[in-house]
């Protein structure tokens, strides 16, 4: 845990009593503030009670008079602006207290440390900052394993895995991975990443950031606030585009950005990572500076990947790692569960995993990695329609309509070949008839393009469901 000391001796509002809530407020509490705690969930409550933490109702206006709180840290889920600002956010506000969040926290102490050191006495900790639509767990795991093959000290969190304040606090060698989310970004008051990574741009979370245009600002602003010392930005969108050409410095000397493409060659000023007939390549200046075969990485299967692979190639190249210590570190990378994840093979057909997709863009990646796909679609519909995924059709056999979008599936597939199936349990039975009846080999694949909340308690749920119903089907076979 990282003690944060920046409110030694003051009251700290915290709202939001989930797995980033709680942790700021025991980092809150051993840097010597203290924290009074609230969140509308009475198991919330109770949990944070027990655990020995004051509680006190943040809706009421004499709670702030009498704490004269110096901070609110709220968590991600809360909306702090758009569609509407928590009222107690408008609380905070009104009484002139500052909102920030644990990523501002962990922030404020990172740069604390850095400013404590001696010039030249080096190597600083270094913080790699993960944003982007899609790809930013696999990209965080993607470089915490490359650089824990390597030996380095790493410490991997936000959105992924432990919250930032229960990482470790820093010292020299240490390498953090964070995955940051458009909430995070927004809100945090210090943003200070050595290392910044825009993997991609595409509509998500309009109702939190009031539209595209909020979204991308949400985004941006982590290489805004404080001009990072190298800025990995994926450019295959104008959004990417529009931020490295921003971001970017005449002439070579000092560059700040890598450049990072899919869809066309870098062969230009400057230096890129791009992906080219499944070769990543690294390019500076004129020359190419190494060579990767990506067909070999198991784990990292479909153009998407490839994406992810090149920027997590540029973020390790940055901090010293040799291609030959990220090769190895690729190959030996095991993918991470939900995201294209083979949960197993029964005779000819593949079962995959896909359940992260939970908008149009990640899905349509999904269907453009494999063909002969039987393919199970639908859920709680997000904004931005079904259109993207018009291209990918033709490497559909056959869909499964499953949750409150089906009908609107129904009407993307219009004559293509598709069934209601309703429920993920009968989509799957349903699925494994048509599959099983074709010679060709196929792919059951779920990749619902929606979120699972009609459904399921989350998208792991949903992919925990599938995984279980398979595994069941292939062990009663054997
Ligand atoms: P995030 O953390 O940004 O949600 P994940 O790594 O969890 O990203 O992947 C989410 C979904 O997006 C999965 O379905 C995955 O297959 C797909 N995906 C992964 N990387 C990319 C990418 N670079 N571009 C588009 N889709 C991707």
């Amino acid at each position: 845990m990282i003690p944060v000391t920046q409110y030694n001796g003051h009251a700290v509002a915290v709202l939001g009593l989930g797995r980033s809530g709680l942790s700021a407020a025991r980092a809150l509490k051993a840097g010597g503030a203290t924290p009074v705690c609230w969140d509308d969930n009475e198991d919330s409550l109770t949990a944070a009670e027990a655990e020995g933490f004051l509680i006190a109702n943040l809706h009421a206006d004499h709670v702030w008079q009498e704490h004269n709180f110096a901070a609110l840290i709220l968590s991600p889920g809360i909306p702090h602006l758009y569609p509407e600002p928590n009222p107690i956010v408008k609380l905070a506000w009104g009484h002139g207290v500052p909102v920030d969040n644990d990523v501002g926290l962990f922030f404020s102490v990172y740069l604390d440390f850095w400013n404590g050191q001696e010039e030249g006495d080096e190597p600083w900790p270094e913080a790699i900052a993960i944003t982007g639509s899609n790809g930013k767990s696999t990209v965080t795991a993607l470089i915490a394993h490359i650089f824990k093959a390597a030996g380095r000290n790493v410490q991997m969190g936000g959105n992924i895995g432990r919250g930032v304040l229960d990482l470790d606090p820093p010292k020299k060698g240490m390498v953090y991975v964070l995955e940051l989310s458009s909430y995070q970004t927004e809100l945090a008051r210090t943003l200070s990443p050595s290392i910044a990574v825009f993997l991609n741009f595409s509509p998500d979370h309009f109702d939190r950031h009031d539209g595209r245009g909020g979204y991308f600002a949400a985004k941006k602003r982590l290489f805004e606030k404080s001009a990072p010392d190298r800025m990995i930005i994926g450019v295959d969108e104008s959004e990417g585009r529009f931020l490295a050409n921003s971001m970017r410095q005449d002439g070579n000397e000092g560059h700040p950005v890598t450049a990072v493409s899919v869809t066309k060659p870098l062969r230009g000023r400057g230096w890129s990572v791009f992906a080219e007939h499944d070769q990543l390549i690294e390019w500076a200046g004129d020359k190419e500076l190494a060579r990767i075969d990506l067909a070999e990485m198991t784990a990292l299967q479909g153009v998407h990947n490839q994406q992810n692979a090149c920027a997590a190639h540029a973020v390790c190249k940055t901090l010293g790692l040799t291609s030959d210590e990220i090769e190895a570190g690729m190959k030996s990378f095991p993918g991470l569960p939900h995201r294209m994840e083979v949960v197993g093979r029964l005779g000819n057909i593949s079962f995959v995993n896909d359940s992260k997709a939970t908008n149009v863009e990640s899905a349509a990646k999904a269907l453009g990695a494999y063909q002969n796909i039987y393919w199970i679609a639908g859920g709680q519909g997000k904004e931005g329609g079904l259109v993207g995924l018009k291209d990918y059709l033709p490497n559909v056999k056959k869909a499964y309509l499953i949750g409150e979008t089906a009908n609107e599936f129904a009407g993307l597939l219009g004559d293509a070949p598709h069934e209601m199936a309703e429920t993920l349990e009968r989509a799957i039975t349903l699925a494994l008839q048509d599959a099983d009846a074709d010679e060709q080999a196929s792919v059951i694949l779920l990749a619902p393009a929606c979120a699972s909340f009609d459904q399921f308690p989350s998208f792991e749920h949903r992919g925990d469901a599938f995984r279980a119903q398979v595994l069941a089907l292939i062990n009663k076979d054997k």
